[in-house]
């Protein structure tokens, strides 16, 4: 489903990332954790080009990722959706419309057909009462429920989550996660940056530990969790657990 090779990327002469590898398979539930500056948003943004790379390949679904190519990056973009820490909703259209529109602007799909996939979707992520609300009248673990559905609505083939619920209240936090466990259960492939801990251990089938731009360590939430190899690992968490 995606490989990453060799990935680096330089910020003003400074490597954030260093020989990254990974590969996704169909269905995998990936969690990045690691210490803030670990270079976690840059990985994820790279795999979606809203960053561009210094060295490596991204392949997604055979399709090799030519970062110049405009066409191309549109095939890679609609292939991910991206669930970030602010839910960047549209403040101006109410919750249906936010799900919506996306289908209907870049795909050029039916209204009809897109309105009743939205009420699907926001069925799914438990707000259909609130299919007429503005964003602003929703707290934040509703605002990123919505925020969900609206990715979920371009069909991607795998989810990116950067820190989905680090800017929520913590009695917030649950809601979300659920969410994404059900997701996750549907089979949905997911690469999920986080510091909940409980989610990498639970939900993904993969952990890996990034510090200093390197992944340090890669291995089943058993592995990692309960027999780290690494002592930075140990470390890490330690602090967090
Ligand atoms: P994480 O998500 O793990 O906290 P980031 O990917 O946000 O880490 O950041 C990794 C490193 O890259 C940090 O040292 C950060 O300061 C730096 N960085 C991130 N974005 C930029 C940018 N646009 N310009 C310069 N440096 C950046
Ligand atoms: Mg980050």
């Amino acid at each position: 489903m995606l490989k990453v090779d060799k990935l680096d990327k330089v910020f003003n002469d400074h490597k954030v990332l260093d020989n990254i590898n990974l590969d996704v398979e169909k269905g995998d539930v990936i969690a990045i954790i690691g210490p803030s500056g670990a270079g976690k948003s840059t990985f994820l943004r790279c795999l979606i080009n809203l960053e561009q790379r210094d060295s490596g390949s991204v392949n997604i679904d055979g399709i090799e990722l030519v970062q110049d190519d405009k066409k191309c990056v549109e095939k890679v973009q609609e292939k991910m959706g991206m669930v970030f820490q602010s839910f960047n909703l549209f403040p101006h259209m109410t919750v249906l419309k936010n799900v919506m529109i996306a289908p209907i602007r870049v795909k050029k799909a039916d209204k009809v057909e897109s309105e009743k996939k939205a009420r699907e979707l926001l069925s799914k992520v438990g707000l259909s009462d609130r299919v007429d609300y503005y964003p602003s009248k929703l707290s934040g673990g509703q605002q990123q429920r919505v925020a969900i559905a609206r990715a979920l609505a371009m069909n991607p083939e795998l989810m990116l989550f950067d820190e989905p619920t680090s800017a929520l209240d913590p009695e917030l936090v649950g809601e979300v996660l659920k969410v994404m466990k059900d997701l996750a259960d549907d089979g949905m492939t997911m690469v999920v940056v986080t510091h909940e801990m409980g989610f990498a251990r639970e939900v993904a089938n993969k952990v890996v530990f990034m510090e200093n731009g390197k992944i340090v360590e890669t291995g089943t939430p058993q592995e990692l969790f309960y027999a780290p190899k690494t002592e930075r690992t140990k470390k890490f968490l330690e602090k967090v657990i």
